[in-house]
């Protein structure tokens, strides 16, 4: 027998049995950003290469390690998205989206990072992503908040989430914040993990970001962004913070958050579990209003975050009871001579007469107990028989599957009122 091909090592199947998850996820999440007037954008999974390594920054994780890029049939630089970021800014210059307007986007789709797969982390994984253009003050900042903080009390997961915040000034107070940072951190050096040690010169305000326990000790005694802010953002995240007061949204400063990108500015934020051991948290984002002009556009302030879709998964299956189920309201069953045809076309009727109703039609024979015993296993709660009597009759025989009812048989005329009835 030949041998079966697999899937490739970090790139998952989603099987219909955990798609309920998925779906009461993607829906929560597209009704809030509705309520807050987003609007869907969908970008290309492939960019030119070129376009990450200007707006994530050459000394990340991400371009130094994780990129799947290669040349395509022209010769050109070509990689699969890491992050949706990017691709979203490249757009809305490009589609001329900036001009004297602010925009409010949202995308979801898989995204590509070649890292050592385990639980939470994986290869190809899907993020939720929101971005808003031209929205300088905090009150925007504090928006992303409050959507995010409404999203987790639908779904039921405020109570194992915690909101983290800090900022990152401006890309001139953290210039001379820098030298500040290597000077203490050059003391340390010996002890600091590999990667650190070269981010040292190359890039140091990515060490803060090491997920090293014993650079993390280091960074712990740092001298701290957060006390050299410029005036201006110390302003812009005061009221930030008064915003989240305000509406009773808790949080931690941590000084320590500089996230794994090097396009933030100013506020950058997590919502942090710790359900789901290292890989806790579930969505980060922040303020890079540097990135539009870095790419090519009109200086345009611009915020947002991304969500990874599979960590809140497994935070919903973890954390709720049962998953939600969606089980068809009636199985047909059809047994005799002539009795698909016409059962198949009075199913068709019925259908047109309540859109809603959800009916599983048998499609591969067999007897009446085989019938039966699929109709019990779809779940359904009605099992609907066209039997040669009942189609001489033109009647159908119901079958309560999920509660004990008498079973009985109706005229086809009535059956459409029968299930609007049961279906209120
Ligand atoms: P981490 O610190 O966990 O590596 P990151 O800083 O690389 O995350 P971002 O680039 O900010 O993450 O991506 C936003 C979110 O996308 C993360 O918070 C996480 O929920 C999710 N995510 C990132 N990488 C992966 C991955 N390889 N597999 C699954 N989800 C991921
Ligand atoms: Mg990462």
């Amino acid at each position: 027998m030949a041998k079966h091909i697999q899937a490739i090592r970090g790139m998952h199947d989603i099987l219909p049995a955990r798609m309920p998850y998925w779906q009461q996820l993607e829906q929560t999440i597209k009704n809030i950003l509705m309520n807050y007037g987003y609007a869907e954008i969908r970008l290309p999974v492939v960019e030119k290469t070129d376009l990450f390594l200007r707006s994530i920054g050459k000394v990340t994780d991400i371009v130094e390690k994780e990129m799947y890029s290669f040349e395509d049939r022209n010769g050109d630089n070509l990689s699969l998205r890491p992050e949706g970021t990017a691709g979203c800014v490249r757009a809305a210059i490009e589609n001329g989206l900036l001009h004297n307007q602010t925009q409010k986007l949202w995308y979801f789709g898989p995204m590509f990072r070649h890292e050592r797969p385990q639980k939470g982390r994986y290869r190809q994984f899907y993020q939720f992503g929101v971005e808003a253009f031209g929205f300088e003050g905090p009150e925007l900042d504090a928006e992303l908040l409050f959507l995010t903080h409404r999203l987790w009390t639908n779904l039921g997961l405020l109570p194992h989430l915690k909101l983290q915040i800090n900022s990152l000034g401006t890309p001139e107070c953290r210039a001379s914040y820098r030298a500040l940072l290597v000077a203490y951190l050059a003391k340390h050096e010996a002890d600091l993990d590999e990667d650190s040690q070269r981010r040292l010169t190359t890039n140091p305000l990515r060490v803060l970001d090491s997920k090293n326990t014993q650079t993390q000790e280091i960074v712990k005694h740092a001298p701290r962004l957060l006390e050299h802010l410029d005036e201006e953002s110390q302003r812009h995240f005061a009221t930030l913070k008064n915003l989240l007061d305000k509406t009773g949204i808790e949080y931690e400063v941590n000084p320590s958050l500089v996230r794994g990108l090097d396009y933030y500015t100013r506020t950058v934020f997590e919502w942090v579990t710790d359900k789901l051991g290292a890989q806790g948290t579930v969505c980060a984002g922040g303020r890079f209003d540097g990135l539009v002009t870095q790419l090519g556009g009109r200086a345009t302030p611009a915020a947002g975050f991304a969500m990874g879709a599979e960590r809140l998964i497994s935070l919903l299956e973890e954390t709720q009871a049962s998953p939600p189920t969606t089980t068809p309201d009636c199985y047909l069953a059809m047994v005799g001579a002539g009795t698909q045809e016409a059962g198949m076309v009075l199913i068709e009727q019925i259908r047109n007469q309540i859109p809603k109703l959800s009916v599983l039609q048998n499609l591969n024979g067999g007897s009446f107990k085989a019938q039966m015993k699929r109709a019990d296993k779809s779940g359904a709660h009605w099992a609907l028989l066209l039997g040669e009597s009942e189609l001489e009759n033109k009647q159908i025989t119901i079958k309560a599957l999920r509660e004990t009812a008498e079973q009985r048989t109706i005229s086809q005329d009535e059956l459409t009122d029968f299930l609007k009835s049961q279906l209120e």
